[in-house]
């Protein structure tokens, strides 16, 4: 077992940046795991409720990650990742060497791999460890977790991922994690859409919907996105566990990777051209279940209770 500085432990004091639907649970749960945690927020009112379960509140990223040994951000997009670790607040300017930053946003692998070159000029190690398994993964604990960067470093950083997670893969070097996060929104991608078109044709045929669900859910054509979202659109919920606008930021890295690599997505494209229909609709921050809505306005129906 090792030591790490900051908490003289083989338990690291956490930083974590980035409080938003994900990132709150995630730090919730390392706190409930017994981690000394320091959080910081851009929105600082987000931090409030983190002072009343005793944590500490940094003013900046570089601040966080001065007492950490571990610092974990969960922002929105690649220049976000940028901003709070590389930025003139950032947290390489705080971190000492041999402490880890753990990248758990969905960002771009390659530059992913750029931000890890930089914080190891620095001593500083990092791994890229994206997550899967939405707002409801995050709240229970039971999060995939698909980690990029060097084995022994993962291999110090696993009980805190088990805080957070259930199902923690080491994938190869940095930028591994993201590139297999890219593959897994393939994936939501296209089980959102199947979902999606599922309710409409039955919609449309006049079944009940609620019963639709219940028949097939466990069969063949079962998953993730017909279970935990297919409900939401039938009760008319529409408020994001993951928002379209961020979803449409994962496609887009995933179409980017594809063209790079000359392979065709077609499916995903076809997802891709779904959303724009939402964005167009000024509707980008509902949840991505509303890829049904183009759908069930080509339909000419709602599949709703
Ligand atoms: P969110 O609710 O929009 O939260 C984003 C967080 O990032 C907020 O705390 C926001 O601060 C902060 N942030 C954004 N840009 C920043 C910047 N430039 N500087 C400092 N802070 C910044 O998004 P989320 O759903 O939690 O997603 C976070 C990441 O997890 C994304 O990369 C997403 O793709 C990934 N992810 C999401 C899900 C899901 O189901 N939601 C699942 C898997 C992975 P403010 O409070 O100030 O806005």
């Amino acid at each position: 077992m090792v030591t790490w500085i900051e908490s003289g432990s083989t338990k690291p004091k956490i930083g974590f940046i980035g409080l938003g639907i994900m990132g709150r649970p995630m730090a919730k749960n390392l706190i409930k795991a017994g981690y000394d945690l320091t959080v910081y927020n851009r929105t600082t009112a987000k931090t409030e409720e983190f002072r009343g379960l005793g944590a500490r509140v940094g003013d900046t990223p570089a601040d966080v990650a001065k007492g950490s040994d571990v610092v974990i951000t969960m922002v929105s997009d690649t220049p976000d990742v940028e901003e709070v670790i590389l930025g003139s607040q950032g947290v390489i300017h705080g971190a000492r060497p041999g402490s880890v930053v753990i990248d758990m946003s969905t960002i771009s692998p390659s530059a992913t791999r750029e931000i890890a070159q930089k914080l190891a000029e620095r001593g500083v190690e990092m791994l890229d460890a994206p997550v899967s398994g939405g707002e409801k993964g995050a709240i229970e604990g039971t999060l995939s977790i698909m980690v990029g960067g060097k084995k022994e470093v993962f291999d110090r950083c696993v009980p805190v991922f088990e805080a957070m997670g259930k199902n923690i893969v080491h994938m190869g070097p940095n930028g591994a994690g993201q590139t297999t996060k890219l593959c897994n929104q393939v994936l939501c991608s296209l089980t959102i859409l199947s979902m999606a078109e599922c309710l409409v044709l039955g919609a449309k045929a006049g079944l009940d919907l609620e019963k639709l669900l219940q028949a097939v859910s466990g069969g063949a054509g079962g998953s993730w996105s017909l279970s935990n979202l297919g409900p939401k659109v039938i009760r008319g919920d529409f408020s994001p566990g993951f928002m379209v606008k961020l979803h449409q930021k994962d496609i887009r890295l995933v179409l980017n990777l594809a063209n790079q690599l000359g392979v065709s997505l077609p499916g995903t494209a076809l997802a891709n051209q779904l959303f724009n229909a939402v964005e167009g609709q000024g509707e980008g921050n509902l949840g991505n279940q509303a890829m049904i809505k183009p759908l069930e306005k080509i339909a000419g129906c709602e599949a709703r209770k």
